[in-house]
């Protein structure tokens, strides 16, 4: 009887410490409470394996443990301009060319920053471009036509966007129907900020932060840090929020790298946009509850490289026009939910999987 008990308790308490091993992994699963959309506009594996080589060091965005592809052929266009991708990317619906939040029938269609709002989770947008730019307008605004700026800008106060930097304070201010939408926000209890300065002294609340005229100056033209900082202030203020965040960044640029041929003006804003996940990833790693999914709307300028050399960092770039192509675009995760952006798929997926993971549907 005893020897029996004996080899008996060793195996219960096996089946006893298997049984609750596996209770504490189901309840440490981390939910996904808040979401960093990363996009580089025109950043296609080229681009991205150009800015790797050319760099000293590795990049951050080769950190990320799952890696995927997305199709950006827009409802019109086998090539998809940024309004179209950007739009699929926010809004789960594939559009024309041209179109801001809305379907190919000109019906607005909600943007997963609307649905998070929506659900009380706090919202941002950054942009190196106006933040009335295709990309980030898609995620806030509803028109026919990505060229509307003043009517891009109105959208903003259709919302309760918590967080935007960027440029384009002309499209707030000098308008043809002479309103000042920047007062507008104020009255509406928005830290207007003409600098980053200004706005990292804000500790809670409303943020707008409009940094140029127009599009701010191009990294090697002296835009400095602007975009990691801008990350990195919009993150501490979003973080304030009880109920979660999302947030939708741009490295505007590299596209216009793409278009311009100029593989310096590629991997230059590359780095640059780089260095802003790098804060969303540091955000992400000490928090736990942040999935960060970086993407690009579609490749531009159909770069490829036909020569070049690892130990000297140099890479021979070619480019094959001077527009948008048709390739598939990475798709780079990290965090709870990351394993779902494995694979290929459209970039309306995209959408689709970060709905999904903020348990956003709509009512
Ligand atoms: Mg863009
Ligand atoms: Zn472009």
């Amino acid at each position: 009887m005893k020897t029996r008990i004996f080899f008996l308790f060793p195996a219960v308490l096996i089946l006893i410490s298997v049984w609750s091993c596996q209770t504490v992994e189901k309840e440490t699963v981390p939910e996904v409470r808040n979401v960093i959309l990363l996009i580089g506009d025109g950043m296609g594996t080229s681009q991205l394996y150009a800015a790797m080589v050319e760099s000293e060091t590795p990049l951050f965005m080769e950190r990320f443990p799952v890696a995927g592809f997305q199709k950006t052929y827009s409802f019109s266009d086998y090539i998809t301009d940024s309004a179209a991708s950007g739009t699929a990317l926010a809004t789960g619906k594939k559009t024309r060319n041209g179109m801001i939040g809305m379907g190919p029938d000109s019906v607005p269609v909600k943007s997963i920053l609307e649905l998070a709002e929506d659900h009380g989770l706090a919202t941002g947008l950054v942009a190196t471009a106006t933040i009335t730019h295709a990309t980030p307008a898609s995620f806030i605004a509803h028109q026919v036509n990505r060229n509307m700026y003043e009517e891009i800008a109105a959208d903003f106060l259709a919302t309760e966007v918590d967080v935007f930097i960027g440029g384009g304070k002309n499209h707030f201010t000098r308008r043809k129907d002479s309103l000042n939408l920047l007062t507008e926000l104020e009255t509406r209890g928005y830290f207007l900020a003409g600098s980053l300065e200004e706005a990292g002294e804000l500790e809670s609340g409303k943020l707008a932060c409009l940094l140029a005229p127009g599009h701010l100056p191009t990294w090697s033209e002296g835009r400095g840090d602007m975009l990691p900082r801008a990350t990195e202030i919009a993150l501490n203020l979003l973080n304030r929020s009880e109920t979660g965040f999302f947030i939708m960044i741009e490295g505007s640029q590299i596209d216009w790298g793409g278009h311009d041929n100029s593989l310096e003006y590629v991997v230059n804003e590359t780095l640059d946009f780089d260095r802003a996940v790098g804060k969303a990833l540091s955000f992400a790693e000490k928090d736990g509850h942040t999935l960060v999914v970086v993407t690009a709307d579609h490749e531009c300028g159909g770069l490829t490289h036909v020569g070049g050399n690892i130990a000297e960092h140099r890479v021979e770039g070619h480019f094959s026009t001077g527009d948008h192509t048709g390739v598939m675009v990475p798709v780079l995760a990290f965090g709870p939910g990351a394993e779902k952006f494995g694979g290929i798929y459209d970039n309306t997926d995209v959408f689709m999987k970060i709905r999904n993971l903020l348990n956003l549907e709509e009512e």
